[in-house]
């Protein structure tokens, strides 16, 4: 990436200053000659920036559809070549760094599942080093922010300037409105281990789902993120792989014409002192959540102490249940999304059980 072409401007040994949101997209495989054109020059048209397209496709399954390899290269080249866009694909070893640079790819996006593997993370830096090419980094699977940090930081010990992290949201086990929940908290957690990283968010990956990616694009957007990486496709439906989550260019365009950028700072945002104000209160606020938090499990253990006596299990479902059941009566009246106050809640409860259980060990 070319760091004016981006939007974003970026100086490690000092900081970050945004202009606008980077924009990259296309499509999750590059498939044909005939759809990676299509695709690029219709988002050329509406301001893409950056060209992205996968040409090796780490699938979950044997037998899918695997990339189209070297050949798609070459494809991306002609991107390049015919519509200005920098073009970006994704590589998992050794192997791919060398073609993708023999073919002039500008940037260059580790994978969710490469992230959280040292080994193919060390590789990769090792045979970049000396090149003068953008990396991005996405997300290691599970929501670890050492590992991501991890991963950036063998890439910046390899001398490479340009790199940026992408969020694309981690693998869970059981039901989540989403194909990968975003579990914003590692992003800020990885934000105070590298604070200069330019940040993008993958609504694609993160919700897996058309229709979810604009409220995700506005929420990284508020969170100030630098870029949105969204997969787009000439003709989703028929996709070789991704198609519920890719849009059109058109429908691309529509999602960033109704996105918002709001300023961090500046003429329109609140005075720093109305600020340091509204964080005073929050600070208290929270101050209290901790205090409320640590009376509640003083009251589980003296709980505890009378299941043990009494020769009763921890867990009593029935009561979980009720707990829950309540909680959804609660959502309308505060506000609150039922699906937040479950969550805080499920942490809540598994914290009590923790302290119960250790009730129960003592004499
Ligand atoms: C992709 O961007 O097409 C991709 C495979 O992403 P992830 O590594 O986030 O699953
Ligand atoms: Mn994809």
């Amino acid at each position: 990436m070319k760091i004016e072409d981006t939007g974003i401007e970026i100086d490690f040994a000092g900081q970050q200053k945004k202009k606008s949101p980077l924009i990259a997209s296309g499509p999750c495989s590059a498939e044909t000659e005939e759809q990676v054109m299509e695709t690029a020059e219709e988002l050329k048209q509406i301001g893409v920036q950056l060209f992205r397209a996968g040409i090796w496709k780490p699938r979950t399954m044997p037998g899918g559809f695997e990339g189209m390899g070297e050949a798609g290269l070459k494809w991306l080249q002609k991107v390049k070549e015919k519509t200005g866009m920098q073009v970006a694909t994704e590589v998992a070893n050794a192997t791919h760094v060398n073609l993708a640079l023999k073919y002039g790819i500008d940037a260059i996006w580790i994978g969710a599942r490469t992230s959280a593997n040292p080994f193919a993370v060390q590789e990769i830096a090792d045979s970049l080093r000396g090149r003068n090419i953008a990396v991005m980094v996405k997300n290691p699977l599970n929501p670890d922010a050492a590992l991501w940090q991890g991963a950036i930081q063998r890439f910046l010990d390899a001398g490479i300037k340009n790199i940026s992290a992408i969020h694309r949201g981690f693998s869970s086990y059981g039901f989540s409105q989403y194909r990968n929940p975003p579990h914003w908290q590692v992003v800020v957690e990885l934000k105070q281990r590298l604070p200069h990283i330019p940040l993008l968010c993958d609504p694609s990956h993160m919700g897996g789902r058309r229709d979810l990616i604009e409220t995700l694009s506005q929420k990284a957007l508020d969170l100030n993120y630098d870029g949105l990486f969204i997969e787009a496709h000439v003709d989703p439906d028929n996709a070789l792989s991704d198609k519920k989550q890719q849009v059109t260019p058109e429908e691309l365009l529509e999602i960033l014409n109704n996105l918002v950028i709001r300023e961090e700072t500046g003429p329109n945002a609140a005075s720093k002192n109305d600020l340091d104000d509204f964080r005073k209160k929050i600070d208290m606020i929270d101050d209290e959540l901790v205090s409320i938090l640590k009376e509640r499990m003083k009251v589980s253990e003296e709980i505890g102490n009378y299941k043990k006596k009494n020769g009763l299990t921890i867990l009593q479902q029935s009561r979980w249940e009720k707990i829950l059941e309540k909680l959804q009566g609660r959502s309308e009246s505060t506000g609150l999304s039922s699906g937040f106050l479950e969550e805080i809640f499920k942490s809540i409860h598994q914290e009590s059980i923790n302290h119960q259980e250790k009730v129960m060990r003592l004499d």
